[in-house]
């Protein structure tokens, strides 16, 4: 299943914000077989969100959208994710119902759209925070605030799957240009996708279905290269 994810929000763009939801849920998907073949980050912006959303939503599978939930006003997803699947915006009864009695809030308090989700979406509750999310189509729109992301993308985990990759990691005292080779007849030899990673050493990534492929190809490493 290959995956999309947008990180909504200006603050994202300016470097106010390092993008931590993204990195949790690639590696969350990847856990359960799912590819993320794109990052986008967008500003709150409701033409921007609607395009990238429907652009992505065409292309992928599944859309995982975060940030810029609730009422105030710099937060538009919901409108954005609306326009991009051509519904309106309308009040939750299903949300605010939840709102109301599990959540614990008196309706009175909750401020105007709080419970606002494109027409005909499922909500998704907001265990750690108020704002629900929603499901509409292939586009799941989760909070933005880290726990509260985290939190409701548990509640849809089950909803992405995919062809489960084992991944083994060796780390090279080499410099990277020395090693082409090596990546070259490791590539010819064993039925792997293998990532170079400079740093401190050469991180190298293998990654497989099999899991044997992975452990014979890390061997094979580790006795043809400088492995520490
Ligand atoms: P709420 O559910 O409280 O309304 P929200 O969905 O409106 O949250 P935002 O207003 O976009 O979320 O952001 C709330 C907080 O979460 C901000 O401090 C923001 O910097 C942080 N945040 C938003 N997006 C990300 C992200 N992609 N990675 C890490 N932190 C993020
Ligand atoms: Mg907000």
């Amino acid at each position: 299943m290959d995956v999309a994810l947008v990180s909504v929000g200006d603050e994202i763009l300016a470097g106010d914000t390092v993008n931590t939801n993204a990195a949790w849920l690639g590696g969350r998907l990847a856990d359960r077989g799912a590819s993320v073949e794109r990052v986008s980050v967008v500003p709150d912006r409701v033409a921007d969100i609607a395009r990238v959303v429907n652009e992505h939503a065409a292309e992928f599978d599944a859309v995982v959208v975060t940030g810029g939930l609730g009422p105030t006003h710099d937060d538009v997803t919901m409108e954005g994710v609306a326009a991009a699947v051509g519904r309106t915006v309308t009040t939750s009864e299903t949300a605010l119902e939840w709102l109301t009695g599990e959540g614990g809030y008196a309706r009175d308090d909750l401020a105007t759209g709080t419970a606002d989700i494109p027409e005909g979406a499922r909500p998704l509750h907001n265990e750690e925070g108020v704002a629900p999310g929603c499901v509409v189509e292939n586009v799941y729109v989760l909070p933005g605030v880290p726990d509260e992301m985290e939190a409701m993308f548990e509640q849809i985990e089950q909803e992405f799957d995919g062809e489960r990759q084992h991944v083994g990691f060796v780390t090279v005292d080499e410099p990277e240009s020395a090693l082409v080779d090596r990546f070259e007849e490791l590539q010819e030899r064993f039925d792997v996708k293998v990532g170079s990673y400079p740093g401190d050493g050469v991180r190298v990534k293998l990654q497989s279905a099999d899991e044997e492929a992975v452990d014979a190809a890390a061997a094979w490493l580790r006795a043809n290269a400088d492995a520490v």
